[in-house]
């Protein structure tokens, strides 16, 4: 097994238990395995969703929902709690569906995918950078890296193995094993980010969170989202922008991060039913400032002084001498109000890489691949990934168990 991440410790175990006659050997190039567990989900880890239907659960894919629902047919997320579950991890659900362990603790993941490892007979090597990977006859020739280990002299810099998974996430070395091997690559590009916003006073309502509906105009083609969006210092993140940059990943990137949004403020009103909201609060509220005076119920107050100055409603303009025409242009302000993204920020508790082997080249009943008979990919080295909420590390845990179950069978 190369790298020693949640796909490939899942990969180990599950191939140790099933079949307790192989020798599993895990090489990890870092000196600490499952280091993404360990920061995942802002250090809580989000271990999956709780959402145990496969045809629901890859609807949260944008690349590789298809290839993976006869793979969640056979481990899905409850099969990850139970999963965890046999080894006394219990986790809970949150009110959005994401289920972290009870501790809210990743050491707690991280502790028990180590523990289990070596239960089931894992031999796990730290520092072992693999730098190649070469078929020879019926087995495969793993180099690693001169000078890296440090484990003792017993250990050789070339390892012989029948089998090989390689769940090197969205690492450039895992990339080059895989096109050196026949497979194809689809180019990496970030996923799960926020927008940049070059809009000061919009960075000034930082902290602000409502629903929203959002609608991104990007290279003439448009997406859109419902949820919960969060003002930043730096522009837009939430749930729903996370989900935006997810689905338009590949083409964002080949925009430079430049598209249009469109906000929606207000999705739970029809803007019919918006203008004569406001018109009965300009008829019963009608010497009252506008910008102080809201004409919505639950905007944040700071947002709807905002919009208003968006519009270009003076501060000292009183909801009488609302013109139709400003009528109007806030109407269109609270239902799609428009702004310029202008690059991407870091989205800290998750992110991942959209791109990797295509999937094409590799069997989801087992994970093997169709170019090389032998070779095995899990997790974020596939062209696969999710959006947030603990889909990522789903389709790490069922590749990687797929996976596990195969590589050992004799057949
Ligand atoms: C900050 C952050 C937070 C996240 N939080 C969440 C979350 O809460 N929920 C969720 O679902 N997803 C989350 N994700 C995404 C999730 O971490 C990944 O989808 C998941 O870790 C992928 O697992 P993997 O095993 O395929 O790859 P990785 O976790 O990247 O593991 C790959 C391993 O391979 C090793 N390796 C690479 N090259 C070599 C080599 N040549 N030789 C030997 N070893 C090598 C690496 O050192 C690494 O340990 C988060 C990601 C980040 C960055």
């Amino acid at each position: 097994m190369i790298g020693g991440g949640a796909a490939g410790f899942f990969g180990a175990i599950a191939c140790a238990k099933a079949h307790p006659h192989t020798q599993v050997i895990l090489l990890e190039a870092s000196r600490q395995p499952l280091a993404k567990v360990r920061v995942s989900g802002g250090g809580r880890c989000n271990v999956t969703h709780a959402c145990f239907e496969p045809a629901g659960l890859v609807q949260n894919y944008p690349r590789g929902g298809k290839a993976l629902r006869g793979a969640f047919s056979r481990f899905q997320s409850l099969d990850t709690v139970n999963w965890f579950a046999e080894y006394g991890v219990k986790l809970k659900t949150e009110p959005d569906g994401r289920m972290f362990p009870t501790t809210d603790s990743s050491a707690t993941i991280v502790d028990c995918l180590t523990k289990a490892a070596l239960s089931a007979g894992v031999e796990v090597r730290t520092g072992a950078v693999v730098v190649s990977v070469s078929r020879q006859l019926d087995k495969f020739e793993i180099s690693l890296k001169s000078g890296e280990i440090l484990q003792g002299d017993r250990q050789a810099m070339r390892l012989s193995a029948d089998r090989v998974l390689l769940s090197t996430g969205s690492n450039q070395i895992g990339y080059q094993i895989a096109t050196a091997l026949g497979h194809h690559i689809e180019p990496a590009v970030p996923s799960l980010f926020t927008f940049n916003v070059l809009d000061s006073r919009l960075r000034d309502l930082a902290g602000v969170s409502v629903d929203a509906r959002l609608k991104l105009s990007v290279a003439g083609s448009q997406l859109e989202q419902t949820g919960s969006l969060l003002i930043t210092h730096w522009g837009l993140s939430g749930p729903a922008v996370l989900k935006l940059s997810a689905w338009g990943a590949r083409v964002l990137h080949d925009c430079h991060y430049q598209a249009t949004l469109l906000i929606n403020w207000l999705p739970q009103l029809n803007p019919e039913v918006l203008r004569q909201k406001l018109l009965l609060v300009k008829s019963e509220s009608s010497q009252k400032l506008i910008a102080l005076h809201r004409g919505v119920d639950k905007m944040p107050h700071r947002l709807w002084q905002y919009l208003v100055s968006r519009v270009g409603i003076g501060g000292e303009e009183r909801w009488a001498g609302l013109s139709n025409k400003n009528l109007n242009l806030l109407i269109q302000e609270l239902t799609q109000g428009q702004y310029l993204i202008q690059g991407k920020g870091v989205f800290k508790e998750e992110f991942v890489t959209c791109g990797g082997v295509n999937l094409k080249d590799v069997n989801f009943k087992t994970m093997e691949s169709r170019c090389c008979p032998g070779l095995y990919f899990a997790g974020e080295i596939l062209d696969i990934d999710g959006v947030t909420g603990g889909f990522n590390f789903q389709s790490a845990w069922t590749t990687g168990w797929l996976a596990g179950q195969a590589m050992g069978s004799r057949e």
